[in-house]
């Protein structure tokens, strides 16, 4: 988003620690760990791991968060109903 101009700062928009860079998401974002843990296995990835990961893992891990950046960028408030 940063690179296209659409956001003033590089930083996550998740997490807003660093910048938002693919290995961010894939590897350490904290906002993404439950999801990591889901999806990929482990709730923190080292980089040189991430290399081996299968790649329809890895690209389910993203496509699953694009959602949640793309709602996020749109401010779509997403409300969970309870159930009883
Ligand atoms: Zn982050």
């Amino acid at each position: 988003m940063f690179n296209l101009k659409l956001q003033d700062t590089d930083l996550c928009r998740l997490c807003k620690e660093t910048a938002e860079t693919p290995l961010h998401l894939i590897c350490s974002c904290p906002a993404l760990m439950h999801k990591r843990s889901t999806l990929l296995g482990k709730y923190i990835i080292q980089p040189e791991y991430a290399k081996l990961l299968p790649a329809r893992k890895v690209l389910l891990f993203l496509a699953v968060n694009q959602c949640l950046l793309r709602d996020l960028d749109s401010g779509v408030t997403i409300y969970r109903s309870r159930s009883t």
